[in-house]
């Protein structure tokens, strides 16, 4: 295993005090490292876990050469370029039950879709396109060889990849897996991740709150994005700022999760005595990234009874710990699980009013995406501080505006990021 001084080292113009969001970044995929642990599964539990091997496909899918269409087989030679021929009907062929014979000169085959291609027969006529007289069909002009017929293997081929290992298993991959006839996959175990809140001034849900007191809010929001991810979670609930209950907590988590993420306490004033404790337990950097919002956050792994849980801490404002989240624990956490594909994708939307913004750091607005004549267009949600998660809650994605940007006039491209997908 790397340490994590390995891995910062490999990063060029590393400075924890203005770190670039993509350097960050760096640093957390050349630490962490995918868990080991594979289960079987029926391919429903499946659904939405990392496959853990590669699917080999044990058939041909489809096995048979068979019709696209409703209409009739006919063999291409009979037929001619530029003017009608009339073909002899001898049967019918459906899906589940071929037609038994040959198919000779002159002759052709009622076909369903789906049917297996009658011997000798390598083209299909849809029905719409043919006239019949009892068992006599005419075919007009201008057929090609091979329409409307499905190959052996043209979907999946026996003994190549079907699926691959690192992918999610999404509902497609669900039914592919079933038209190859299996029944179950090997997937990653689940990955466990303990979080806590700190803060003095944190109250759970429940209670009255008494002046200068919050109610706990980012256990709810890390809950959910925990959950998204298909992780099994551990809610250690709100810690006090006390290093020695900060301590237990730390130590419960490590013994017990693959990963802990926690929110509040690395910021600079409240950052020292943490440190101090962390450094205990294992190896901690804390860093201040050029973005907004979000620029406290500290990186380590922690030990405790001979285990360690890779550690996340993010800072305590709401949107702050969102934005953190989904920029870098999200992908960290995906890597962990055996995921090869964590990049998501960025679309280019006109912005609908002018944005202010400094180079020199990466900045996460919310924004609400929407087709405004004919094209994508974005709006920023009110107000941006850290502290107002109705902004994330209206948002339906970020507004990307990268390390280098400049302030972005009216009627501008920004990059945007969806929140949602279709699967
Ligand atoms: P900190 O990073 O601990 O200095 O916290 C920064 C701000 O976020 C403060 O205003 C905290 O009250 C607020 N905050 C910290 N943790 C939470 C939480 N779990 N729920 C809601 N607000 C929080
Ligand atoms: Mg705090």
């Amino acid at each position: 295993m790397k340490s994590l001084q390995e891995a910062i080292s490999c990063v060029s113009g590393y400075d924890p005090d203005a770190l670039p969001v993509a350097k960050a970044n760096e640093v957390i995929r050349s630490f962490v490292k995918p868990v080991s642990g594979v289960e079987r599964l029926p391919v429903r539990a499946a659904l939405g876990r990392v496959l853990a091997r590669d699917i080999v496909s044990p058939i041909d899918v489809p096995s048979h050469d068979n019709s696209a269409m409703d209409g009739y087989a006919v063999r291409s030679d009979d037929l001619r370029s530029a003017e009608p021929v009339t073909l002899i009907e001898i049967g019918t062929a459906y899906a589940g039950k071929a037609f038994p014979g040959e198919v000779g000169r002159g002759e052709c085959v009622r076909v369903m879709t789906g049917a297996v291609m009658p011997g000798n027969t390598d083209a299909v006529v849809i029905q719409e396109a043919v006239t019949t007289e009892g068992r006599r069909v005419t075919v007009p002009p201008g057929q090609e060889r091979g329409q409307n017929r499905r190959l052996a293997g043209e979907d999946l081929a026996k003994g190549k990849p079907a699926l691959r290992a690192g992918r999610l298993l999404r509902p497609a991959d669900l039914g592919l897996v079933a038209s190859l006839g299996i029944g179950e996959v090997s997937v990653r175990r689940k990955l466990k991740v303990a979080f806590f809140s700190t803060g003095d001034e944190l109250v759970s849900v429940g209670r009255k709150l008494k002046a200068g007191e919050v109610y706990d809010s980012n256990r709810y929001t890390l809950w959910g994005m925990l959950e998204r991810l298909g992780c099994e979670i551990v809610d250690l609930g709100v810690v006090r700022d006390d290093p020695k209950k900060l301590e237990a907590a730390f130590r419960k988590a490590a013994a017990g999760a693959d990963a802990v993420v926690t929110s509040g306490g690395v910021s600079v004033g409240e950052a020292d005595f943490t440190k101090q404790m962390m450094a205990k337990l294992g190896e901690v950097v804390f860093w201040k990234i050029a973005m907004r919002p979000g620029r406290p956050m500290a990186l380590g792994r922690i030990r405790a009874r001979g285990r360690s849980a890779y550690l996340f801490g993010l800072p305590g404002n709401p949107v702050a710990v969102m934005v953190t989240f989904y920029h870098f624990v999200r992908g960290a956490l995906l890597h962990m699980m055996g995921r090869s594909d964590t990049e998501l994708p960025l679309l280019r939307a006109r912005s609908e009013t002018a944005l202010r913004k400094k180079p020199g750091r990466t900045e996460y607005q919310r924004g609400i995406l929407r087709l405004k004549d004919g094209e994508w267009s974005v709006h920023l949600t009110g107000a941006q501080g850290s502290g107002i998660l109705r902004s994330m809650s209206e948002a339906n994605c970020f507004v990307v505006l990268g390390h280098e940007q400049g302030s972005i006039a009216a009627g501008e491209y920004v990059d945007v990021m969806l929140m949602d997908g279709l699967v």
